[in-house]
């Protein structure tokens, strides 16, 4: 469905056509689907028999104080992917006869939220899922909240000794951390702290593969990737670790092709690379015994099944199927013993869970209305209004001759010129200018609705259809709650959550409460395309219209900033009952505007005390009436406490 096809009927539309026209039944996974009443609805474990009202829900929320913008997890689907990756991984393996096992393992960067982290270590307890960290931050959380003595702690990132001691005794407590040579330099310190310590750490060896990549984040693998040791490399820290007696400790061999792999060629090269440097190692006296094919496993974002950056070329199923295939064919010609397979993925569990929700506070556009003629125009705004009748009375048929509407709309933009020029000399008054200006944005109106639906119409005539589309103002800031749209140009799915019965009849983009000339959505999902304006609804008096971003659980919470002072929104985790009701089990509120001050060192107290001051100052002098004055400080007083967001 494309734009052109708004002129269809009004009545005629339905559900299904929003569906379509959204993507919704390409990229929902069962997880969404509209109900009859034209809203969203949430089906935790892609089952519609437990289906939960997504715009009822916001309604129910708000009237506990939740209001929008608003962070709604739910907690179903996040064990319901879990469910999945397992159920993919246990596919294969008996398809495939695979002998080992799957054992994965959550990236704490990609959510490191509490609420979140002790969800899935408590849905994951049933697999031993496990947990991966880039930072000692992050080692902290997992050490701490990761208990079951069979989950493995994968360690990455950058190693200091304190890191690397810190793991050699959690082993000692229990744990199953594996430290991860990231950089040639951290086998010095890792033998000097099983010296000093007399413990050793579990071992792995991150390769830097040269495979080609793709996408965003294909620089993560090949010669000048970020982490992990080249073939030279890897084989003189096998030398040196062995001559330290460590060599006995080396189980893991892991390597990342980059988050978001679009091509399932790319993870194919990489796998078959790292199957042979796996059984290498084995051959080299290293007992072995993991291969973990780190994160990258992608989000179809926009529904499309291509090679696209928003999509992904494969399904979840066949990912497991060409790990589980291609690292038994390595193993099986060289006689080597299958490994247990750990994936390290991150956006592939971490995304569908959370809906982003905010609501539109307004719209603008340009005045392309028809002012009433008066008497005694000035020459100029008659010939415009010569040419918008000109324009209205050709016929809006699919045969139009583009050429001619092209001709009109040269008249137009001429006398609008003419109007400029004399308003500048000073032959035109503002109100007339006004005029010229509402009648060339209405013979543009005009030619739009009378464009033939080809391609082959002027270019400049079809951007027009972009330079009539409508703002909506949104209560949200991108750079705090979907800060890769901005950052790194991410497609997520965005539509209305509600009028889905309804036609919408109106083109337009996002602009956030910023004051940034970025903070705006204007990139939407098209079926492997990118769409400038989105179809949208116009406004209704006294109806909030309500807007959800998709698929966003992975990266934007902890990537956001306070940009313009604009904190976090209200979250909500949220568990799904059988009789379709439901339970909030955490409330975590929106940053106050004290939050967001004192991240940034200012005093609160302060700096109303100051304001305290210079009103009792005021009054003394006259101009400000104490009961103003008092108004003053309560507004100021009750709004530190409020969150940074709009409200009515
Ligand atoms: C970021 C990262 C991941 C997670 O990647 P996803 O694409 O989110 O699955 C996994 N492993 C490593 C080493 C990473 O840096």
């Amino acid at each position: 469905m494309t734009t052109d096809n708004l002129a269809n009927n009004q009545n005629n539309w339905t559900v299904t056509d929003s569906s379509g026209l959204y993507g919704l039944d390409r990229w929902g996974n069962n997880y969404f689907s509209i109900n009859e009443l034209g809203h969203i609805t949430v089906n935790p474990n892609g089952q519609q028999s437990r289906a939960l009202d997504l715009m009822e829900l916001v309604k129910e929320l708000e009237s506990r104080n939740l209001k929008l913008p608003l962070l709604i997890r739910f907690d179903d689907i996040l064990e319901d992917r879990l469910t999945r990756l397992h159920g993919a991984f246990e596919k294969a393996i008996a398809q495939y006869h695979y002998k080992g096992r799957y054992q994965g393992v959550f990236p704490v960067k990609c959510n490191q939220q509490r609420y979140v982290v002790e969800e899935l270590i408590a849905c994951g307890r049933r697999w031993h899922f496990g947990l991966e960290t880039g930072s000692k931050a992050e080692l902290l959380i997992a050490l701490s909240l990761l208990s079951d003595p069979e989950a493995l702690l994968i360690c990455n990132g950058y190693k200091d000794k304190r890191y690397i001691e810190t793991t050699i005794l959690a082993r000692q407590l229990g744990r199953q951390p594996i430290v991860v040579i990231e950089q040639a330099d951290e086998v010095e310190r890792i033998i000097a702290a099983s010296q000093k310590l007399g413990a050793a750490p579990l071992i792995g060896i991150r390769a830097k593969l040269s495979s080609r990549s793709s996408g965003h984040w294909g620089s993560s693998i090949g010669e000048k990737a970020k982490f992990g040791l080249s073939v030279p490399e890897i084989l003189t820290s096998i030398k040196q670790l062995r001559s330290s007696n460590l060599l006995h400790e080396v189980r893991l061999l892991h390597f990342h092709v980059g988050s978001q792999i679009n091509d399932i060629a790319v993870l194919k090269d990489a796998l078959q690379e790292a199957g042979q440097i796996y059984i290498e190692l084995n051959r080299l006296g290293a007992p072995m015994g993991y291969l973990d094919v780190g994160g990258g496993l992608g989000i179809d974002y926009d529904g499309s099944q291509t090679a696209t950056e928003a999509s992904t070329n494969y399904s979840l199923q066949n990912y497991a199927n060409d790990v589980v295939a291609t690292i038994k064919e390595c193993c099986e010609g060289k006689n080597t013993p299958m490994p247990t397979l750990i994936s390290e993925s991150g956006r592939a569990i971490a995304s569908h869970f959370s809906v982003l929700l905010f609501n539109v506070l307004g719209t603008g556009s340009v005045p392309a209305e028809d002012p009433p003629p008066k008497h005694d125009e000035a020459l100029i705004v008659q010939n415009l209004r010569g040419t918008l009748k000109y324009i209205q009375k050709i016929p809006k048929t699919s045969d139009v001759d583009s050429s001619k509407l092209q001709e009109a709309w040269n008249d137009a933009i001429k006398f609008k010129d003419d109007a400029l020029t004399a308003f500048r000399l000073g032959y035109l008054g503002l109100p007339e200018r006004a005029i010229a200006e509402q009648l060339t944005w209405a013979c543009a109106k005009a030619l739009v609705e009378r464009l033939p639906q080809c391609d082959l119409i002027p270019e400049e005539l079809k951007t027009l259809r972009y330079a009539l589309s409508a703002t909506y103002y949104a209560n949200l800031s991108i750079f705090r709650s979907a800060p890769d749209t901005w950052a790194i140009k991410q497609l997520f799915p965005i539509m209305p959550i509600h009028r889905l019965n309804e036609k919408p009849n109106q083109l337009g983009h996002f602009a956030d409460l910023t004051c940034d000339s970025d903070g705006k959505l204007a990139r939407f999902i098209d079926n492997g395309q990118v769409k400038p304006l989105l179809e949208l609804h116009k406004l209704k008096e006294a109806e909030q219209y309500v807007i959800g971003m998709f698929l966003g659980g992975a990266y934007q919470e902890v990537m956001g900033n306070l940009h313009n002072l604009f904190g976090s929104t209200n979250s909500v985790h949220l568990r799904l009952s059988y009789t379709g009701s439901y339970k909030l089990d955490h409330v975590v509120r929106a940053n106050t505007k004290s939050d967001v001050l004192e991240a940034m060192e200012h005093d609160p107290e302060e700096l109303l005390e100051r304001l305290r001051i210079a009103s009792e100052e005021a009054i003394q002098h006259g101009s400000l009436k104490i009961s103003d004055a008092q108004r003053l400080m309560d507004h100021l007083e009750t709004s530190l406490r409020e969150s940074t967001y709009l409200h009515d």
